[in-house]
């Protein structure tokens, strides 16, 4: 019986640690707060029993006692319990004292330390808090308590003296009096200084001023918590040093359309590049009980997409095979995806054209002497493969092993779908789906990309001419072809 105290980091979800990925994955009891990364649970079990003990934002709100109890009562139970908090547990989060009232307790703890916003969010403005130069030292502050009173239990006099960065967790509305003392203690009203917004965040904003003027730039910009404020040297190098905010993507947000199973790869690179990723997955992969042909009759066999590769394969191992059994055939793959799903299984593919479209690959097999082919793919695929492989002589037999379904979206997926700047379709049922779910709920004001020609023919059927065409017919086609776009919109 454990209970683990784990930082989750300030906010974004790539600077969670290993550590807390991983008690979180096997944790019973997830017990959590409200300034953690979107997603942040997502690994949890099924099963898992989550508790939000969220103190801020005016809802109702868990008191400490109850925290304490709930940890307690969990924890003396036998079940592995997750107190997950932002940042990390023991700076400014109380972590201290629910360690204490377990000890108490006599049950038995461990502390997953965190990323803490007062590094993170100066780290992604582009302010190191200390500096061979500029700072070296660094105070973390709380600036929760009104400096004004005489009771505070900040001695701001001492703080204004002292030599290095000082960095303050949660004063957004006593911004102005604190910069008062700190100028009052000794501190140089033209000082840099900066406020981070919700630090690591896509939708992070930072306001640079001086000591003198922060607190009302920071009104002025309508800055809100969380917010951390920074006071020193160090503040000025933002101006040299900002990255996050100057990446591709930055500030745009970005719908991904495809299946969720498939979805990870498209909106991790998204991401990466700063994109806010909108998770609107309109289809579901739905595998079929078909009948599975002798696969070692054919010297051809094609594959149309990932999930056809993948559920070849798994069918195979299913019916007793493995890959030898296709030692016969060539083995044609529609794009780098489905070649590379092949390749997870052992398998090269002899053939994959330089156009990742169903005619591609007819042009590339053109060469290619065929007898009788195999096609595995969706149901709902189209005919021109074997259509054309049949024209030219060949016997083809074609096994539909899944079929796209629509997975319907909750309100809040189609509300932000409403406010993102692009939407991205990776397949002509990514379109009809997406359409369909939406029926009208939300007005896109995005701009649409398209994977290929199909994707676009079928964006047109349903009366939307797509703003871009992805040059390479695949999901890094589709990322550069909208990493262009928004270079070509800034410009333009
Ligand atoms: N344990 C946390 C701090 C909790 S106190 C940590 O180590 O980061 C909550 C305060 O932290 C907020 O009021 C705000 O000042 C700061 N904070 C937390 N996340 C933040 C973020 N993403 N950006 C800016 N400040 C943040």
């Amino acid at each position: 019986m454990t209970v683990y105290l784990v930082g989750a980091g300030p906010g974004d979800p790539g600077l969670m640690t290993a550590r807390a990925l991983e008690l979180i994955a096997a944790a019973d009891v997830i017990v959590y707060d409200r300034l953690i990364p979107a997603g942040a649970l997502d690994v949890a079990r099924e099963d898992a029993q989550l508790l939000y003990a969220g103190k801020e934002g005016g809802g109702p709100s868990v008191s400490q006692e109850e925290i304490d109890a709930l940890l307690i009562e969990h924890g003396r139970a036998g079940r592995s319990v997750v107190r997950l908090k932002g940042g990390d547990p023991f700076v400014f989060g109380r972590g201290g004292e629910e360690a204490e009232a377990l000890r108490a307790a006599g049950i038995s703890f461990e502390v997953v330390p965190g990323v803490t916003a007062g590094v993170a969010a100066p780290a992604y403005a582009g302010i190191p808090v200390t500096h061979r130069d500029a700072a070296s030292a660094v105070a973390f502050v709380t600036g929760h308590e009104d400096p004004a009173k005489p009771e505070s239990a900040l001695d701001w006099r001492a703080l204004a003296a002292f030599p290095g960065t000082l960095v303050v967790y949660m004063g957004v509305r006593r911004l102005a009096t604190i910069a008062e003392q700190l100028i009052a203690g000794g501190r140089d009203s033209a000082q840099p200084a900066a406020v981070i917004e919700r630090g690591t965040f896509t939708r992070q904003r930072v306001v640079t001023a001086t000591l003198g003027s922060v607190a009302a730039s920071a009104e002025e910009q309508g800055i809100r918590a969380p917010a951390i404020a920074v006071f020193g040297e160090v503040a000025a190098l933002r101006e040299r040093l900002r990255w996050f905010e100057d990446r591709p993507l930055s500030g745009v947000s970005v719908a991904v359309t495809r299946a969720r199973a498939q979805a990870s790869g498209l909106a991790s690179r998204l991401r990466s590049l700063g994109a806010e990723v909108v998770e609107a997955p309109a289809i579901r992969i739905s595998p079929l009980e078909t009948q599975l042909p002798d696969v070692r009759s054919y010297d051809l066999v094609c594959l149309t997409s990932p999930n056809g590769a993948r559920l070849l394969l798994q069918r195979m191992t299913d019916a007793g095979l493995d890959a030898r059994s296709l030692s016969g055939a060539r083995i044609a793959a529609i794009g780098p995806g489905t070649a590379a799903a092949l390749r997870e299984h052992g398998l090269i593919a002899d053939v994959v054209p330089e156009r990742f479209v169903a005619e591609g690959l007819i042009e590339a097999l053109a060469d290619v002497p065929v007898t009788r082919a195999l096609v595995a793919r969706a149901a709902e695929s189209r005919d021109v493969l074997p259509d054309a492989l049949r024209e030219r002589g060949a016997e083809v037999d074609v096994v539909a092993l899944y079929e796209t379904v629509a997975e319907p979206l909750s309100d809040a997926q189609l509300a932000a779908l409403g406010h993102a700047d692009y939407v991205t379709f990776t397949s002509s049922s990514t379109v009809r789906f997406l359409f369909e779910a939406i029926a009208g709920r939300v007005a896109l004001g995005a701009r649409l990309v398209s994977i290929g020609p199909v994707t676009s023919e079928t964006l047109r059927a349903q009366g939307h001419e797509p703003d871009v065409e992805a040059v390479r017919h695949d999901i890094d086609g589709v990322v550069d072809a909208l990493v262009a776009d928004v270079a070509a919109v800034a410009l333009g």
